[in-house]
Protein backbone atom coordinates (compact mmCIF):
# COMPACT_ATOMS: atom_id res chain seq x y z
CA UNK A 1 0.00 0.00 0.00
CA UNK A 2 2.98 2.17 0.61
CA UNK A 3 3.66 1.40 -3.34
CA UNK A 4 1.84 4.54 -5.06
CA UNK A 5 4.11 6.65 -6.86
CA UNK A 6 4.71 9.89 -5.76
CA UNK A 7 4.15 11.91 -8.99
CA UNK A 8 2.67 15.64 -7.86
CA UNK A 9 1.37 15.90 -11.03
CA UNK A 10 -1.50 13.24 -10.81
CA UNK A 11 -2.86 11.50 -7.30
CA UNK A 12 -0.33 9.27 -6.77
CA UNK A 13 0.96 11.75 -3.31
CA UNK A 14 -2.18 10.30 -1.93
CA UNK A 15 -1.56 8.47 1.10
CA UNK A 16 -3.66 5.51 2.91
CA UNK A 17 -4.93 5.78 6.69
CA UNK A 18 -5.56 2.60 6.82
CA UNK A 19 -2.72 -0.27 7.88
CA UNK A 20 -2.70 -3.56 6.00
CA UNK A 21 -4.78 -5.62 8.85
CA UNK A 22 -7.68 -2.71 8.76
CA UNK A 23 -7.07 -2.88 4.68
CA UNK A 24 -7.74 -6.67 4.26
CA UNK A 25 -10.49 -6.42 6.13
CA UNK A 26 -11.96 -3.62 5.32
CA UNK A 27 -11.87 -5.38 0.99
CA UNK A 28 -13.51 -8.25 2.42
CA UNK A 29 -16.03 -6.53 4.44
CA UNK A 30 -16.69 -4.12 0.92
CA UNK A 31 -16.52 -7.43 -0.94
CA UNK A 32 -19.33 -8.65 0.78
CA UNK A 33 -21.44 -5.89 1.10
CA UNK A 34 -21.91 -5.44 -2.45
CA UNK A 35 -22.63 -8.98 -2.76
CA UNK A 36 -19.44 -10.77 -3.86
CA UNK A 37 -17.81 -13.48 -1.95
CA UNK A 38 -15.30 -12.26 1.21
CA UNK A 39 -12.72 -14.16 -0.08
CA UNK A 40 -12.55 -11.75 -3.43
CA UNK A 41 -11.80 -9.23 -1.19
CA UNK A 42 -9.04 -10.59 0.34
CA UNK A 43 -7.68 -11.47 -3.62
CA UNK A 44 -8.00 -8.02 -4.14
CA UNK A 45 -5.85 -6.89 -1.46
CA UNK A 46 -3.09 -9.61 -2.22
CA UNK A 47 -2.91 -8.09 -5.89
CA UNK A 48 -2.97 -4.33 -4.15
CA UNK A 49 -0.53 -5.08 -1.74
CA UNK A 50 1.78 -6.81 -5.00
CA UNK A 51 1.32 -3.63 -6.82
CA UNK A 52 -1.51 -5.22 -9.44
CA UNK A 53 -3.35 -1.61 -9.39
CA UNK A 54 -5.89 -1.08 -12.13
CA UNK A 55 -5.05 1.94 -14.14
CA UNK A 56 -8.32 4.57 -14.10
CA UNK A 57 -8.66 7.41 -15.72
CA UNK A 58 -11.53 9.78 -14.17
CA UNK A 59 -12.32 12.22 -16.35
CA UNK A 60 -15.31 15.72 -14.75
CA UNK A 61 -17.79 16.66 -17.54
CA UNK A 62 -21.28 18.85 -16.24
CA UNK A 63 -21.62 17.77 -12.72
CA UNK A 64 -21.49 19.40 -9.59
CA UNK A 65 -18.65 17.01 -8.14
CA UNK A 66 -21.13 15.41 -6.04
CA UNK A 67 -20.28 11.53 -6.69
CA UNK A 68 -16.25 12.29 -6.09
CA UNK A 69 -17.16 13.76 -3.11
CA UNK A 70 -19.74 11.53 -1.57
CA UNK A 71 -17.17 8.84 -2.42
CA UNK A 72 -14.29 10.72 -0.34
CA UNK A 73 -16.34 11.31 2.87
CA UNK A 74 -17.33 7.77 3.38
CA UNK A 75 -16.59 5.34 6.29
CA UNK A 76 -17.17 2.03 7.71
CA UNK A 77 -15.20 1.19 5.54
CA UNK A 78 -13.57 4.79 4.40
CA UNK A 79 -14.16 3.93 0.82
CA UNK A 80 -12.56 6.50 -0.53
CA UNK A 81 -9.59 5.16 1.08
CA UNK A 82 -10.08 2.02 -0.29
CA UNK A 83 -10.69 2.52 -3.98
CA UNK A 84 -7.82 5.28 -3.75
CA UNK A 85 -5.39 1.89 -2.30
CA UNK A 86 -7.08 -0.39 -4.98
CA UNK A 87 -6.67 1.17 -7.78
CA UNK A 88 -4.23 3.64 -9.63
CA UNK A 89 -6.25 6.87 -10.03
CA UNK A 90 -3.59 8.16 -13.32
CA UNK A 91 -5.70 11.07 -13.40
CA UNK A 92 -8.27 13.04 -11.81
CA UNK A 93 -9.31 16.17 -12.63
CA UNK A 94 -10.67 16.96 -9.27
CA UNK A 95 -7.63 15.23 -7.24
CA UNK A 96 -5.19 16.55 -9.67
CA UNK A 97 -2.74 18.27 -7.79
CA UNK A 98 -1.19 19.94 -10.44
CA UNK A 99 -3.17 21.95 -14.20
CA UNK A 100 -2.77 23.11 -17.03
CA UNK A 101 -0.60 21.53 -19.52
CA UNK A 102 1.08 19.55 -16.93
CA UNK A 103 -1.76 17.93 -16.23
CA UNK A 104 -2.90 17.22 -20.02
CA UNK A 105 0.62 15.79 -20.88
CA UNK A 106 -0.30 13.46 -17.61
CA UNK A 107 -3.37 12.28 -19.05
CA UNK A 108 -1.81 11.29 -22.71
CA UNK A 109 0.89 9.48 -20.23
CA UNK A 110 -1.12 7.54 -18.49
CA UNK A 111 -3.76 6.73 -22.25
CA UNK A 112 -0.38 5.80 -23.54
CA UNK A 113 0.69 3.14 -20.84
CA UNK A 114 -2.28 1.03 -20.10
CA UNK A 115 -3.48 1.69 -23.64
CA UNK A 116 -6.66 -0.81 -23.48
CA UNK A 117 -6.05 -1.45 -20.12
CA UNK A 118 -7.67 1.39 -18.18
CA UNK A 119 -10.48 1.67 -16.92
CA UNK A 120 -12.40 5.16 -17.63
CA UNK A 121 -14.76 6.77 -15.00
CA UNK A 122 -17.07 9.38 -15.72
CA UNK A 123 -18.43 11.32 -14.04
CA UNK A 124 -20.55 14.38 -15.14
CA UNK A 125 -22.99 14.94 -18.51
CA UNK A 126 -21.93 15.29 -21.65
CA UNK A 127 -23.59 18.64 -23.99
CA UNK A 128 -24.14 18.02 -27.22
CA UNK A 129 -25.94 21.02 -28.44
CA UNK A 130 -24.05 23.65 -30.79
CA UNK A 131 -21.30 21.13 -31.31
CA UNK A 132 -20.70 19.97 -27.70
CA UNK A 133 -19.34 23.83 -27.14
CA UNK A 134 -20.74 24.44 -23.09
CA UNK A 135 -18.30 21.96 -21.82
CA UNK A 136 -14.74 22.06 -22.97
CA UNK A 137 -11.07 21.13 -20.98
CA UNK A 138 -7.78 22.37 -22.84
CA UNK A 139 -9.55 23.45 -26.00
CA UNK A 140 -11.11 20.15 -26.04
CA UNK A 141 -14.88 19.45 -26.31
CA UNK A 142 -16.38 16.82 -23.18
CA UNK A 143 -17.73 15.01 -26.42
CA UNK A 144 -14.28 14.89 -28.39
CA UNK A 145 -12.51 13.97 -24.57
CA UNK A 146 -14.89 11.27 -24.05
CA UNK A 147 -14.87 9.62 -26.92
CA UNK A 148 -10.82 9.51 -27.69
CA UNK A 149 -10.24 8.40 -24.05
CA UNK A 150 -12.77 5.49 -23.82
CA UNK A 151 -11.38 4.28 -27.49
CA UNK A 152 -8.59 3.15 -25.37
CA UNK A 153 -10.49 1.99 -22.72
CA UNK A 154 -10.77 -1.64 -21.42
CA UNK A 155 -14.00 -0.12 -20.29
CA UNK A 156 -16.32 2.73 -19.11
CA UNK A 157 -17.93 3.12 -15.87
CA UNK A 158 -20.67 6.26 -15.72
CA UNK A 159 -20.40 7.05 -12.02
CA UNK A 160 -24.02 9.37 -11.25
CA UNK A 161 -27.05 10.65 -12.59
CA UNK A 162 -25.54 12.68 -15.11
CA UNK A 163 -23.11 10.68 -16.57
CA UNK A 164 -25.58 7.58 -16.82
CA UNK A 165 -28.07 9.69 -18.79
CA UNK A 166 -27.93 13.58 -18.11
CA UNK A 167 -29.17 13.68 -15.04
CA UNK A 168 -29.74 17.23 -13.76
CA UNK A 169 -28.26 18.99 -16.47
CA UNK A 170 -30.56 17.42 -19.03
CA UNK A 171 -33.49 18.56 -17.17
CA UNK A 172 -36.15 20.17 -19.18
CA UNK A 173 -35.43 22.43 -20.65
CA UNK A 174 -32.15 20.69 -21.25
CA UNK A 175 -30.10 24.08 -22.78
CA UNK A 176 -26.99 22.09 -23.76
CA UNK A 177 -28.28 19.21 -24.51
CA UNK A 178 -26.80 17.10 -21.91
CA UNK A 179 -26.85 13.12 -22.56
CA UNK A 180 -24.55 11.10 -20.51
CA UNK A 181 -21.86 8.95 -21.55
CA UNK A 182 -23.80 5.92 -23.07
CA UNK A 183 -25.51 7.54 -25.33
CA UNK A 184 -22.39 9.40 -26.42
CA UNK A 185 -20.58 6.26 -26.81
CA UNK A 186 -23.50 3.38 -28.30
CA UNK A 187 -22.52 1.73 -31.24
CA UNK A 188 -19.15 1.99 -30.08
CA UNK A 189 -18.46 -1.16 -29.01
CA UNK A 190 -17.40 -0.21 -25.32
CA UNK A 191 -18.60 -1.67 -22.19
CA UNK A 192 -20.40 1.34 -20.37
CA UNK A 193 -20.98 0.44 -16.93
CA UNK A 194 -23.64 2.87 -15.38
CA UNK A 195 -24.27 3.45 -11.91
CA UNK A 196 -26.88 6.55 -11.40
CA UNK A 197 -27.22 8.26 -8.19
CA UNK A 198 -27.54 11.84 -6.62
CA UNK A 199 -24.92 11.15 -5.75
CA UNK A 200 -23.95 7.54 -6.42
CA UNK A 201 -23.49 4.89 -3.85
CA UNK A 202 -19.89 4.56 -3.78
CA UNK A 203 -20.10 1.06 -2.76
CA UNK A 204 -21.71 0.59 -5.72
CA UNK A 205 -18.67 1.99 -7.59
CA UNK A 206 -16.22 -0.16 -5.29
CA UNK A 207 -18.13 -3.09 -6.32
CA UNK A 208 -17.50 -3.13 -9.97
CA UNK A 209 -14.13 -2.24 -9.41
CA UNK A 210 -13.63 -5.08 -6.73
CA UNK A 211 -15.62 -7.34 -9.26
CA UNK A 212 -13.69 -6.01 -13.23
CA UNK A 213 -9.78 -6.25 -11.29
CA UNK A 214 -10.28 -9.73 -9.15
CA UNK A 215 -12.01 -11.66 -11.67
CA UNK A 216 -11.95 -9.81 -14.79
CA UNK A 217 -15.68 -9.89 -15.78
CA UNK A 218 -18.13 -7.22 -15.24
CA UNK A 219 -21.33 -7.16 -13.31
CA UNK A 220 -24.77 -8.75 -14.71
CA UNK A 221 -26.28 -5.36 -16.05
CA UNK A 222 -30.07 -4.78 -16.44
CA UNK A 223 -31.07 -2.84 -19.82
CA UNK A 224 -30.29 0.21 -18.73
CA UNK A 225 -26.89 -0.94 -17.74
CA UNK A 226 -26.54 -0.68 -14.23
CA UNK A 227 -25.53 -3.49 -12.15
CA UNK A 228 -27.92 -6.54 -10.74
CA UNK A 229 -26.40 -6.19 -7.55
CA UNK A 230 -27.27 -2.89 -6.72
CA UNK A 231 -30.19 -2.04 -8.73
CA UNK A 232 -32.28 -5.10 -9.00
CA UNK A 233 -34.76 -4.28 -6.67
CA UNK A 234 -36.81 -1.22 -5.42
CA UNK A 235 -36.23 0.36 -2.75
CA UNK A 236 -39.93 0.31 -1.60
CA UNK A 237 -39.26 -3.64 -0.90
CA UNK A 238 -36.22 -3.06 1.44
CA UNK A 239 -37.65 0.02 3.28
CA UNK A 240 -37.24 0.01 6.55
CA UNK A 241 -40.29 2.20 6.66
CA UNK A 242 -42.17 -0.50 4.84
CA UNK A 243 -44.68 -1.78 7.60
CA UNK A 244 -45.72 1.56 8.10
CA UNK A 245 -47.07 1.56 4.12
CA UNK A 246 -48.25 -2.02 4.58
CA UNK A 247 -50.19 -0.69 7.82
CA UNK A 248 -51.41 2.64 6.77
CA UNK A 249 -49.17 4.41 8.80
CA UNK A 250 -48.13 7.98 6.48
CA UNK A 251 -46.23 11.37 7.45
CA UNK A 252 -48.24 14.00 5.66
CA UNK A 253 -46.83 17.01 6.49
CA UNK A 254 -42.89 17.75 7.21
CA UNK A 255 -42.45 17.61 11.73
CA UNK A 256 -46.22 16.10 11.99
CA UNK A 257 -47.03 13.34 14.18
CA UNK A 258 -46.31 10.46 11.33
CA UNK A 259 -43.08 12.14 10.49
CA UNK A 260 -41.32 12.70 13.81
CA UNK A 261 -42.55 8.44 14.12
CA UNK A 262 -40.86 7.26 11.14
CA UNK A 263 -43.67 6.44 9.31
CA UNK A 264 -43.78 5.79 5.36
CA UNK A 265 -43.24 9.49 3.42
CA UNK A 266 -45.50 8.07 0.23
CA UNK A 267 -47.85 10.83 1.20
CA UNK A 268 -44.37 13.29 0.96
CA UNK A 269 -43.97 12.29 -2.78
CA UNK A 270 -41.33 9.19 -1.88
CA UNK A 271 -40.52 7.82 -5.43
CA UNK A 272 -39.05 4.27 -3.65
CA UNK A 273 -42.02 2.82 -5.07
CA UNK A 274 -40.67 3.19 -9.11
CA UNK A 275 -36.81 3.59 -8.20
CA UNK A 276 -34.10 0.81 -8.29
CA UNK A 277 -31.57 1.20 -6.13
CA UNK A 278 -30.03 -0.35 -2.68
CA UNK A 279 -29.71 2.92 -0.72
CA UNK A 280 -32.12 1.53 1.76
CA UNK A 281 -29.50 -1.39 2.04
CA UNK A 282 -26.66 0.35 1.75
CA UNK A 283 -26.33 3.42 2.69
CA UNK A 284 -23.37 5.83 2.41
CA UNK A 285 -22.36 8.58 3.14
CA UNK A 286 -22.28 8.14 7.21
CA UNK A 287 -24.38 4.89 8.29
CA UNK A 288 -28.10 5.56 8.25
CA UNK A 289 -27.56 8.31 6.03
CA UNK A 290 -29.85 8.30 2.73
CA UNK A 291 -32.67 10.35 2.33
CA UNK A 292 -35.15 7.73 3.63
CA UNK A 293 -33.10 7.50 6.35
CA UNK A 294 -33.42 11.26 7.39
CA UNK A 295 -37.09 12.04 7.04
CA UNK A 296 -36.99 12.86 3.26
CA UNK A 297 -38.99 11.01 1.13
CA UNK A 298 -36.72 9.56 -2.00
CA UNK A 299 -37.05 11.41 -4.90
CA UNK A 300 -35.81 8.55 -7.82
CA UNK A 301 -32.12 10.22 -8.48
CA UNK A 302 -31.20 6.92 -10.33
CA UNK A 303 -34.10 6.60 -12.84
CA UNK A 304 -33.95 8.51 -15.93
CA UNK A 305 -37.88 8.90 -16.26
CA UNK A 306 -38.30 9.99 -12.80
CA UNK A 307 -35.64 12.10 -10.35
CA UNK A 308 -35.16 15.55 -12.30
CA UNK A 309 -38.36 14.72 -14.44
CA UNK A 310 -41.18 14.51 -11.76
CA UNK A 311 -42.36 17.00 -9.18
CA UNK A 312 -40.19 15.72 -6.09
CA UNK A 313 -43.70 15.77 -3.89
CA UNK A 314 -45.83 14.07 -6.79
CA UNK A 315 -47.39 10.46 -5.78
CA UNK A 316 -45.49 7.75 -7.19
CA UNK A 317 -46.70 5.06 -9.07
CA UNK A 318 -47.29 2.35 -7.57
CA UNK A 319 -47.23 -1.51 -8.56
CA UNK A 320 -50.28 -3.42 -9.11
CA UNK A 321 -48.87 -5.89 -6.25
CA UNK A 322 -47.82 -3.27 -3.67
CA UNK A 323 -50.25 -3.99 -1.36
CA UNK A 324 -49.79 -7.29 1.21
CA UNK A 325 -52.11 -10.08 0.60
CA UNK A 326 -54.75 -9.45 2.48
CA UNK A 327 -57.90 -11.80 3.30
CA UNK A 328 -60.40 -10.01 4.86
CA UNK A 329 -62.10 -12.66 6.70
CA UNK A 330 -58.53 -13.59 8.36
CA UNK A 331 -58.99 -10.10 10.30
CA UNK A 332 -57.66 -7.34 11.29
CA UNK A 333 -56.21 -5.28 8.67
CA UNK A 334 -59.27 -4.25 6.79
CA UNK A 335 -59.60 -1.08 8.12
CA UNK A 336 -55.36 -0.22 6.92
CA UNK A 337 -56.39 -1.87 3.73
CA UNK A 338 -58.82 0.83 3.10
CA UNK A 339 -56.74 4.04 4.81
CA UNK A 340 -53.99 3.03 1.85
CA UNK A 341 -56.47 2.68 -0.49
CA UNK A 342 -58.03 6.03 0.42
CA UNK A 343 -54.79 7.51 0.19
CA UNK A 344 -53.43 6.86 -3.26
CA UNK A 345 -56.80 6.23 -5.20
CA UNK A 346 -58.27 3.83 -7.01
CA UNK A 347 -56.58 4.84 -10.41
CA UNK A 348 -52.99 3.70 -9.28
CA UNK A 349 -54.11 0.27 -8.02
CA UNK A 350 -55.23 -0.59 -11.43
CA UNK A 351 -51.46 1.02 -13.26
CA UNK A 352 -49.11 -0.95 -14.69
CA UNK A 353 -45.38 -0.05 -13.06
CA UNK A 354 -42.70 0.27 -15.27
CA UNK A 355 -40.27 -0.18 -12.35
CA UNK A 356 -41.62 -4.40 -11.57
CA UNK A 357 -41.78 -5.02 -15.54
CA UNK A 358 -37.72 -4.35 -15.43
CA UNK A 359 -37.53 -6.42 -12.22
CA UNK A 360 -38.79 -9.34 -13.46
CA UNK A 361 -36.79 -8.88 -16.96
CA UNK A 362 -33.27 -8.00 -14.91
CA UNK A 363 -34.37 -11.24 -12.81
CA UNK A 364 -34.60 -13.27 -16.36
CA UNK A 365 -31.15 -11.76 -16.82
CA UNK A 366 -29.27 -12.92 -14.02
FE1 LIG B 1 -40.17 3.55 2.20
FE2 LIG B 1 -40.95 5.38 0.46
FE3 LIG B 1 -41.90 2.88 0.28
FE4 LIG B 1 -42.70 4.48 2.26
S1 LIG B 1 -43.10 4.78 0.04
S2 LIG B 1 -42.07 2.34 2.46
S3 LIG B 1 -40.82 5.65 2.70
S4 LIG B 1 -39.78 3.53 -0.02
Amino acid sequence: MGDREHDPRTTGGLQSRLDRRDFVKACMAAAAAVGLPATVGLRFAEAAAAGLKPSVIWLHFQECTGCTESLLRTSHPDVGELILDLISLDYCETLNAAAGHQVEAALHEAIEKNDGKFVCVVEGAIPTRDNGIYCQIGGRTAQDILTDVASHAAAVIAIGSCASWGGIPSADPNPTGAVGAPEILKGSGKPVITIPGCPANPYNLLGTVLQYVTLGTLPALDDLGRPLFAYARVIHEDCPRRPHFDAGRFARQYGDEGHRLGHCLYALGCKGPETHANCSLLSFGEVGAWPIGIGHPCFGCTEQAVGFRKPLHAAAELPADAYPPIEPEHGTSATAWAGVAGLVGGALLGAGFVASKKLGETEEKS
